[in-house]
Parts: C-alpha cells; sequence; structure tokens
C-alpha cells in the first residue's frame, strides 16, 4: 500500500521551524548533490529501507513526515562516515540524529523497537551505572512484548557467569546519577 503523507501545516510555520532547526543542527539539504557517497559508505544501509541519501532527499524537499516514519533512523548507528564522505558537507549524519529527535517529539517513535531497546538500554545506566543484561532482556521484552529469542541463551550464560541475576553497580552511585541527570538536561534543553 502506498504510503500516506500528511502534511497538515497550512500556513507554513511548521516548514519553517525545520527549516531553522536543520539549520541549528548545520544540515544543508539544500546543498546536497545526490552523488550517493553516503549511503554508500553507511554500514547500515544494507538494512535501511531508505538510506541518508534518501532521507536527505526527503528533508530537502520538507517531507519530514515521511522521513521521521522511516525505521531506518533507528537503524543508525551515528557513525558518521555519511557526513565525512559528503562533498558537498550537507550532514546526512546530522540530518538522521535531527530526525530521531523529532520523531520522539512527534510522538512517532514510541511503538519503535530499536527506540525502545534505547530507552531501556538507558533506564539501566541510569539505575545501575552499567548495564545489567539480564534486567534489559526482560525489560525489553516486556516493553516491547517481544521475548527476544536471545534468551533461550539465559541458562548457558548463568552457568557461565556472563549473566548475573543482580546488577553489578558503580562504585559511586551518586556522582554518577548527577553525571546521567545533567547529559539529559543537555538533551531536554536542545
Ligand atoms: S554524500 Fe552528501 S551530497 Fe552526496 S547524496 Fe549524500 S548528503 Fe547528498
Ligand atoms: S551516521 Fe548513520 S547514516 Fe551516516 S553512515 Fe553512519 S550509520 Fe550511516
Amino acid at each position: 500500500m502506498a504510503e500516506k503523507i500528511v502534511l497538515p501545516d497550512p500556513d507554513g510555520q511548521q516548514q519553517q521551524r525545520w527549516r531553522q532547526e536543520l539549520e541549528a543542527a548545520e544540515v544543508v539539504a539544500a546543498e546536497c548533490l545526490q552523488c550517493g557517497k553516503c549511503s554508500a559508505g553507511c554500514p547500515a544501509a544494507a538494512a535501511m529501507e531508505r538510506g541518508p541519501r534518501q532521507l536527505m532527499l526527503l528533508a530537502k524537499l520538507g517531507l519530514i513526515p515521511m522521513a521521521i516514519a522511516s525505521r531506518g533512523i533507528w537503524l543508525c548507528t551515528a557513525c558518521y562516515s555519511c557526513s565525512a564522505r559528503c562533498p558537498a558537507v550537507a550532514n546526512p549524519a546530522g540530518l538522521l540524529e535531527w530526525l530521531r529527535w523529532e520523531a520522539v517529539r512527534a510522538g512517532v517513535a514510541e511503538n519503535d523497537e530499536v527506540y525502545q531497546f534505547h530507552r531501556q538500554f538507558l533506564q539501566s545506566l541510569d539505575r545501575h551505572g552499567r548495564v545489567w543484561e539480564l534486567g534489559l532482556a526482560l525489560g525489553y521484552g516486556l516493553r516491547s512484548k517481544r521475548l527476544s529469542p536471545d534468551l533461550r541463551l539465559g541458562p548457558a550464560l548463568l552457568r557461565r557467569g556472563k549473566l548475573r541475576f543482580r546488577p553489578h553497580r558503580v562504585s559511586d552511585p551518586q556522582n554518577w546519577r548527577r553525571w546521567f541527570r545533567r547529559c539529559r538536561e543537555e538533551d531536554e534543553r536542545r
């Protein structure tokens, strides 16, 4: 079925805001040559239904709702190889990062498994200062309502001491939480 594109922006204010935010993120979609060097060097492009070149084209055309609905933005590893290769200095990696933020703001990300995994991962770091793998796997399974097939490996990993029943915390959790909170506040100001 063809993808539905919703552009409820009769007075152009939304487009104006997007333009300003992309400018602030140093993304210059208008300069994109559609050469494809970004997608050619992207380690995640094969798994994306739209790679960085196509996302840049959508941004250039102002089709942001279509871009934020793309799962590819959650598969990006933020390696910045695309931006390093871009002859137009259009900053495709910055675009993908901004699209992820915009997807969160628009509430589009909530149902995405990768986003749910990100949240569970950060929650584990916030609580323990380290990732607690068992808690992460179970929490992600509950949040996404999908138990990972990797959980079948659980008993063998527990026997070998690779999984812990209890989290292994950092030695100074108060200091860690302060630092973590500061990062979160920085992010929320963006
Ligand atoms: S490498 Fe740069 S100019 Fe080429 S398609 Fe990608 S974003 Fe556009
Ligand atoms: S930053 Fe993301 S889109 Fe760019 S090359 Fe790396 S994985 Fe691909």
